[in-house]
């Protein structure tokens, strides 16, 4: 039965420019003197060293574990020497540093004892199989880099569909098609693997009709496997992942969703092969397929690349540099990024180093105004108003970029391809994209520090209250006499005194040495009583 395909909005057909890198068969290549590994080669947390320098290692070693859920480990892709774990730059297109580990390589490319499991991977528990994808490093390699285990852990979705992209629809890429071409059975292998992390019902690859020796390798490859190879019309940009999916399935990923939310799961072909190496041989990610191209290059080719390679090394084994060569880009004219030197490495993600002329780019210096022709708009494949997101990026109105759907945008230069006045497109999207994500950076910062500064605020004055209670609590046990018991104790003491009065009454106690006064001295006590008798009688009229 033949499937029925779909069509996604937009696309453009530009040149293809493949047929000059797949004329030869894939080449290992040349083993470089020194190796410079990335700490962070995908999309998530950056890998944390696990080796120092002056360690010996060996190829296959880890040397840097994940060091979050989001994040892959990193491998040394051959023996040797640890010389450095410092800031170097890296593929980027801020022309960034980060931390890399250098090895010096030994020459001997001597691989660490390895293998599969004992347990074919069907008996193996699914989370264990994810695990073991896991510490192998594997990330997308398509372009994108998502550490590849957690696109295999749907979280409780159903998956119906597993599509394996062998799309490549960018030109000059063709990494993919001579693998496709010449290793299908590692594809299969593991696709297989894949499909069973998912338990999918169906599993598709899809393959475009500019690649007919790989679509034959494929199906010949698939022809015992209850595998569907799919050919569908060459159209760019039809390997991004939402796109690949409307035209396979007729189902539209939800703007800000993912495939999984629609029972589907998307990975590169050579993301499957790279699976393949790692549950059925035991090997970690170490290495991959590059396309050398561009007329800036002498022999393009396609290179099996241990990562960390400097580019320069794989330029100069493919016949060095051109003297028109314009600019190097890691990725292809549509999507890639100029590189800042050509001694930064290959990482998991550079499919291809285009040595560009001018005449395969379009130059800067071309700009010219916008003319609001709105031909960026028809070919955009996800409907949005490029012309106007230029607009707002431009005038840094992110809110309203925002609000037009930015983050739908997936910087896939169809736009900028069509635009008439040359207008670099793409770069005020990643320039918004970039500026929007440094905002919500410092914002989180600044929410978390008045957390902190409101959780301190909130502590003093319960502190406070707390201080206030206890001295509260210490006056209440100095317990003062109430009124009534005051009065008692008054009415008590005087009780006392008039029964020690009327004793000394009843007693008839006299005063003594008062015989034998003198008439003065009985004057005096006369005088006295009289004083008192009188201060007696006012207080007794007061
Ligand atoms: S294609 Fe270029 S000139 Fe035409 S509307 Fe879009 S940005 Fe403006
Ligand atoms: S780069 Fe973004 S805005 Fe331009 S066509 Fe592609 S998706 Fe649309």
């Amino acid at each position: 039965m033949i499937r029925q395909l779909f069509r996604f909005k937009g696309g453009i057909h530009p040149p293809q420019h493949k047929d000059r890198s797949t004329r030869s068969p894939i080449q290992a290549a040349w083993l470089p003197k020194q190796l410079i590994l990335p700490l962070h080669q995908h999309i998530g947390e950056s890998g944390e060293p696990i080796v120092a320098v002056g360690d010996h290692v060996l190829k296959g070693q880890k040397i840097a574990r994940a060091s979050g859920y989001v994040s892959a480990s990193v491998h040394a892709s051959s023996s040797g020497t640890i010389t450095a774990i410092e800031e170097l730059p890296i593929p980027h297109p801020s022309g960034l540093s980060a931390s890399c580990i250098v090895i010096d390589t030994d020459g001997e490319d001597r691989w660490i004892e390895h293998g599969p499991e004992d347990i074919p991977y069907t008996e193996m528990d699914v989370s264990h199989l994810r695990n073991l994808i896991r510490t192998s490093g594997i990330v997308g390699l398509g372009g994108a880099g998502f550490p590849s285990s957690i696109k295999l852990n749907p979280a409780g979705s159903k998956i119906d569909t597993l599509i394996l992209n062998g799309v490549e629809c960018e030109p000059y890429i063709t990494c993919d098609d001579m693998l496709m071409r010449e290793r299908p059975e590692n594809i299969i292998a593991g696709a297989k693997i894949m499909r069973h992390a998912l338990n999918a019902r169906q599993c598709l690859i899809a393959i475009e009709d500019n690649k007919p020796e790989a679509y034959t390798a494929m199906i010949e490859a698939c022809k015992d496997e209850d595998i569907e190879v799919v050919q569908v019309p060459t159209l760019y940009p039809q390997g991004s992942e939402k796109q690949l999916i409307k035209v396979l399935t007729g189902k539209e990923c939800p703007s800000n969703g993912l495939p999984f939310q629609i029972g589907i799961v998307v990975h590169n072909v050579g993301t499957a092969a790279a699976v393949h190496n790692a549950i059925n041989l035991g090997e970690p990610l170490i290495s991959r397929i590059v396309t050398v191209t561009g007329d800036g290059v002498a022999e393009p080719c396609n290179l099996e690349v241990l990562l960390g390679t400097p580019m320069q090394a794989l330029l100069d084994q493919c016949g060095g540099l051109n003297s028109d060569v314009d600019r190097i880009i890691m990725g292809g004219p549509m999507m890639g990024f100029a590189m800042h030197s050509t001694e930064i490495p290959v990482i998991k993600t550079t499919n291809c180093i285009l040595a560009a002329t001018e005449s395969n780019v379009t130059a800067p210096s071309d700009v010219m105004p916008c003319i609001r022709c709105g031909a960026c708009a028809d070919v955009c494949p996800v409907d949005l108003l490029p012309q106007q997101l230029q607009w707002y990026a431009r005038s840094k109105e992110f809110e309203r970029a925002q609000e037009h759907n930015l983050f739908d945008c997936i910087e896939c230069g169809c736009c900028a391809y069509v635009c008439p006045s040359n207008i670099p497109l793409v770069h005020y999207y990643r320039y918004a994209k970039t500026e929007i994500w440094a905002q919500e950076r410092e914002k989180e910062k600044a929410d978390i520090a008045r957390q902190r500064h409101e959780f301190r605020q909130s502590r003093i004055e319960r502190e406070k209250a707390e201080k206030a209670a206890r001295l509260a609590k210490k006056k209440a046990a100095v317990k003062k006499p109430a009124d009534g018991e005051k009065d008692d104790k008054q009415a008590a003491i005087q009780a006392a005194l008039d029964r020690a009065k009327a004793k000394k009454e009843a007693q008839g106690v006299e005063p003594k040495n008062i015989e034998n006064m003198t008439p003065a001295q009985q004057k005096q006590i006369d005088d006295a009583n009289a004083r008192r008798q009188q201060t007696d009688t006012s207080e007794q009229e007061s």
